[in-house]
């Protein structure tokens, strides 16, 4: 399993040549184990799914194989102990090659299986996940419930807030910079609502798993020179929002801010995705807690991501979907790598999860 997860490392899938060669990899290497794939396009991006078992209910194991970009050097895994070094070992060619092994082993008792179990892989998750895990939901590619193999150090990501990204472009009245006073100053008209929305309802939305949504004022575009009144400022936000706010209401909120402040603007959309809300009581999320406390002899935490996976787009059909997969650290970063053991353990607990 290690030695397959080395060899994805290798493939360079940060652009989408590769994330396909990696795929097309994977799809060779499930073939020679005798698995029966499908590969799909979509956008020029390839997909693949395979399914084992029977039975009306259906189990999805859903992996990445593209990655964010690295230094060249990431892309040769190496070994330290108990860590496996590259880009993607833990985000999430671990959980993809754990997913792959473990598929290939059930297949050899499929009759045996109480469920179906599909496996998808795709290769656009890090680039937003509409091409590849989007289609294959909008194409009826969904079950009763979904594990996306993401590092969350064998811990259970039952919940990930909604997005909502929007710009504002505040409008104001040009004037000569020496007499600031006979026009109105749009960046100042932006701060002003900077402020005034850090104090509103929206910043007080918690949940058992959220203390507040994330805020994040992305980019500022306004003003050309010393001597003029910028008339213009466009603002872009992108705002995570906690499970049970919705993105409609933070919408009106902030039009509302807009109309007590005064404040001319006009708000464009730029995207909304609903938050992740499975529930602690899904039979299936009761049941890999069970699998994880035999298997790693203590309980799992349940807890909510910040970030967005490709659990939304299963989540948007209704379907419990969570993340979960095997320990690691500095994915996206410098240093990525992921526990060895932790591999194996993961592989364990899908493994029995499926049959339990
Ligand atoms: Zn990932």
């Amino acid at each position: 399993m290690i030695d397959l997860l080395k060899k994805l490392i290798i493939h360079k899938s940060d652009i989408p040549t590769g994330a396909n060669e990696a795929l097309q990899f994977c799809a060779n290497w499930l073939e020679q184990q005798g698995i029966e794939v499908n590969l799909h396009q979509n956008n020029g991006l390839d997909i693949l799914t395979a399914e084992i078992g029977q039975g009306a209910d259906c189990l999805i194991w859903n992996g990445h194989v593209d990655v964010v970009p690295a230094a060249i050097e990431q892309y040769t895994p190496f070994v330290d102990g108990d860590l496996l070094f590259g880009r993607g070992a833990a985000d999430m060619k671990a959980g993809v090659a754990a997913m792959m092994f473990s598929f290939v082993e059930l297949s050899k008792s499929s009759d045996k299986l109480p469920r179906r179990l599909q496996l998808h892989l795709v290769t656009d998750e890090e680039t937003g996940g509409e091409n590849t895990s989007g289609w294959l939901v909008r194409n009826g590619y969904n079950g009763q419930f979904v594990i996306c193999g993401e590092p969350t150090q064998l811990q259970i990501g039952l919940q990930a807030k909604g997005i909502l990204q929007f710009e504002i472009q505040f409008k104001g009245k040009a004037s000569h910079g020496s007499r600031p006073w006979e026009g109105l100053n749009a960046v100042l008209q932006a701060m002003h609502f900077h402020s005034k929305l850090l104090e509103s309802p929206i910043t007080n939305a918690h949940n058992t798993f959220y203390d507040s949504p994330s805020i994040n004022l992305a980019t500022i575009q306004a003003g050309e020179r010393f001597n003029v009144v910028p008339d213009q400022c466009n603002v872009r936000y992108d705002i995570r929002y906690v499970p049970g706010q919705s993105a409609e209401v933070i919408l009106h909120d902030i039009q509302k801010i807009l109309d007590e402040e005064k404040i001319q603007a006009e708000i464009i959309i730029h995207s909304i995705a609903p938050a992740v809300t499975t529930s602690a009581d899904d039979p299936f999320v009761l049941s890999l807690l069970k699998t994880t406390a035999a298997i790693c002899d203590k309980q799992a935490t349940l807890f909510g991501q910040h970030g967005s996976a490709d659990t939304r787009f299963y989540a948007a059909d209704g379907v419990g979907a969570i993340e979960f997969g095997p320990t690691g650290a500095d994915w996206h970063g410098p240093a990525e790598y992921v526990s060895i053991s932790s591999v194996y353990r993961y592989a364990n607990i899908i493994k029995a999860h499926v049959l339990s």
